[in-house]
């Protein structure tokens, strides 16, 4: 069988330095677990624009329809602030999210034990947290029409509209479902039925697709203020959040900073599921470029890593191999290694991007 195939888009930034430590982990998987990708590297971004006048070219937009998943570093910076909007860095990004129609958005929340003191919570409300937030991407109040700031008597209002189709909630439920099977099968629905029509059919929609093909997946709804409540309250009751683009836009934030630091977040992005079940998938880390510490060998790989993690799982079905990464990178925490942003004032010289890529391998060796 061919191998699956892995399209690189490291970017700019610290994005190409965290890729380089995640190619070494992809090429371990290749070389000692018989599990062998054909990657490409091609650009995105500034790095794009500075080749080809554009932040993301047809070509390689092409070959991000045709591979098995995407895997992206981070794009951005202010050399390319005063770039006219439509070649900004950005727009490679939200291209390449439009084109792939990636409409479900797989933000997780997990707590490494070692990074519990992190949190803004008790360590005892987050240690061992692992929940998954599955937002949809590209519908609702974002892009709902009709929008604009229009004239009304001698005042102005700005309008934004809440829309959303029956198809648009079925797509997306059905993959926080297929998602929670292959966790702790329970998905929690979040919008405000109480006061919003949109969300009276997302419930409906939500509960008619469990009932038909989902009856084995514990579900249940919340109004999504509570939601939030909860979510600083008590996050370990959740295993799958589902929400629409506003609410996954708020919510999952809020999670994310339950667990500490920017270069510990993953996420993807996924779209349809092809023939074979495999559905169009962007993996990246939720931090930016981080033009700040970029070149100096100060970035975490961590987010970037637990990407290619996700991608194992998401798209390759490789769940096992997934938590043996997942569980390198833990045990590495727990050793005690740390890059900067995992440090506090009296925690010593922090590792290297490098450093931190060499540690990971070595707790990767061990598992074997
Ligand atoms: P950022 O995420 O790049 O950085 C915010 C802060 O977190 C910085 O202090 C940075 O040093 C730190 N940080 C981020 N990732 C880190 C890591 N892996 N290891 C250690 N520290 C890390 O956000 P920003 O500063 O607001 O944006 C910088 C640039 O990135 C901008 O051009 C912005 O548009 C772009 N951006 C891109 C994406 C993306 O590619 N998905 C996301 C957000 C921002």
């Amino acid at each position: 069988m061919a191998n699956p195939t892995l399209l690189i888009l490291a970017g700019d930034g610290i994005g190409p330095e965290v890729m380089a430590q995640v190619t070494r982990v992809i090429d371990w998987f290749g070389a000692k677990r018989d599990l062998a990708f054909d990657v490409e590297n091609d650009l995105v971004g500034g790095a794009a624009y500075d080749a080809h006048g554009t932040p993301l070219h047809d070509d390689t937009m092409a070959r991000a329809l045709e591979v098995d998943a995407v895997l992206l570093g981070a794009v951005g910076g202010p050399k390319y602030d005063d770039l006219d909007f439509s070649v900004k860095p950005e727009r490679g990004l939200l291209r390449l999210r439009k084109e792939m129609d990636l409409f479900s958005n797989l933000r997780p929340a997990q707590c490494f034990d070692a990074l519990a003191d992190f949190s803004s919570l008790k360590k005892d409300v987050v240690a061992g947290l692992d929940i998954m937030i599955v937002r949809e991407l590209t519908s609702g109040v974002y892009f709902g029409e009709p929008r604009g700031i229009f004239e009304e008597g001698n005042e102005r209002v700005g309008i934004n509209t809440q829309r959303y189709t029956e198809s648009e909630i079925d797509r997306v439920a059905r993959s926080a479902f297929e998602l929670a099977k292959r966790r702790g099968n329970k998905v929690c629905s979040m919008e405000k039925a109480n006061v919003m029509e949109s969300g009276i059919l997302w419930r409906e929609v939500v509960q008619r697709v469990h009932d038909a093909d989902y009856p084995e997946v514990e579900l249940s709804h919340m109004y999504a203020d509570n939601g939030a409540m909860q979510l600083v309250r008590a996050p370990k009751q959740f295993d799958v959040i589902l929400t629409d683009n506003l609410f996954g836009d708020i919510l999952s934030d809020c999670a994310a900073m339950l667990t500490g630091s920017l270069g510990m977040l993953p996420s993807a992005s996924l779209g349809a599921p092809n023939a074979e079940g495999r559905p169009k998938a962007l993996y990246e880390p939720v931090h930016g470029s981080a033009p700040d510490i970029a070149g100096q060998g100060k970035a975490n790989p961590i987010a970037c890593m637990l990407s290619f993690a996700m991608a194992l799982r998401y798209s390759f079905d490789q769940g096992d191999e997934a938590t043996r990464l997942e569980a390198a990178v833990e045990k590495v925490l727990a050793d005690g290694a740390r890059t900067a942003d995992l440090m506090g004032p009296d925690d010593g010289a922090p590792i290297s991007t490098t450093e931190m890529g060499d540690a990971i391998l070595a707790a990767l060796d061990a598992s074997l």
